[in-house]
């Protein structure tokens, strides 16, 4: 197998197994939310595995408040070998990485240019101390902006595999099952397709409705456009996620080892850890 160009992306993150880059065409689709789910239920794969969340979502970063780390003294800290991500649970197995952590105060905009951007990225992608990782999900934001396509020449020494990493960085598409999202979904696969990056699956979040009071599902916002999209285009389709008003609460018990709110992930979970190897 060939080596791997170094650069100090690479070197960064030799230690980490898989790397899951998670997109959407459309903002609001629930990219974050199914960015927190499968690294929560990527972790609840064995009691040992390693994740790391990395926010990209610089102008909007919403992953400290899912995982219940919107806090003052959740913050980064900078050591001799890099900056230490802020961990969720006192073993370390799921740290997070987000300039949200960053910044002087939590609701501080950020209202950079590309070159800026860039820079931070870089620098989340070489200077974060994970150590060893199982897997890396990735949450940008919405699009293919300047972010994406930093993070993607930022790795692209990653996308020839080696003996010690077969895998190479791979993308998890979130859509909605509504027109304009599925239109937009098909242009972050594009993306993917003009970059060569590829495609683990397809995820349908908000596909039906869980009523609150008897839990039925119904198809009152409709369901299905994101499976048929992924059989059209040939990408595997990882699984649906109902729009239920008890996600924000089981995405708070899942973060605090309280198991149940992982099981709504778990079959995509499951199909990404076995498509990334
Ligand atoms: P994006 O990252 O695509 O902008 P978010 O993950 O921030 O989207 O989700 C937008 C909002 O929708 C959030 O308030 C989130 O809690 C909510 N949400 C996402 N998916 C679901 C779902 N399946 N059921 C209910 N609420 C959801």
């Amino acid at each position: 197998m060939a080596e791997t160009l170094e650069t100090p992306v690479s070197r960064r993150l030799a230690s980490v197994k898989n790397i899951v880059i998670v997109l959407s065409g459309k903002g609001g689709v629930g990219k974050s939310s199914s960015s927190v789910q499968l690294a929560l239920s990527l972790l609840n794969t064995s009691p040992t595995t390693r994740v790391g969340l990395l926010d990209l979502d610089l102008t909007g970063p919403s992953l400290p408040r899912m995982v219940g780390l919107d806090v003052p003294e959740a913050s980064v800290h900078q050591s001799s070998a890099g900056w230490v991500p802020v961990y969720v649970d006192q073993e370390r197995r799921l740290g997070v990485m987000s300039i949200g952590f960053l910044l002087a105060n939590r609701g501080d905009s950020v209202v950079w240019r590309g070159p800026k951007k860039d820079g931070m990225i870089r620098q989340f992608l070489s200077e974060v101390r994970w150590g060893d990782l199982d897997y890396l999900v990735i949450d940008t934001p919405p699009g293919t902006s300047d972010e994406h396509i930093s993070l993607l020449t930022h790795l692209h020494p990653l996308f020839t595999p080696t003996a010690e990493r077969p895998t190479t960085p791979s993308a998890v598409l979130i859509t909605t099952p509504q027109t304009t999202a599925l239109n937009d979904a098909l242009k972050s696969l594009s993306f993917t397709r003009k970059l060569a990056l590829p495609v683990l699956g397809l995820v349908e979040n908000m596909a039906g409705y869980v009523c609150p009071c008897c839990g039925e599902i119904s198809d009152t916002f409709g369901r299905g456009g994101g499976e048929a999209m992924a059989h059209r285009e040939s990408i595997p389709f990882l699984g649906r996620v109902p729009i239920d008003t008890q996600l924000v609460t089981l995405l708070d018990a899942v973060s605090k080892g309280e198991v149940p709110g992982a099981d709504v992930a778990k079959p995509e979970a499951q199909k990404v850890a076995e498509a990334a190897g």
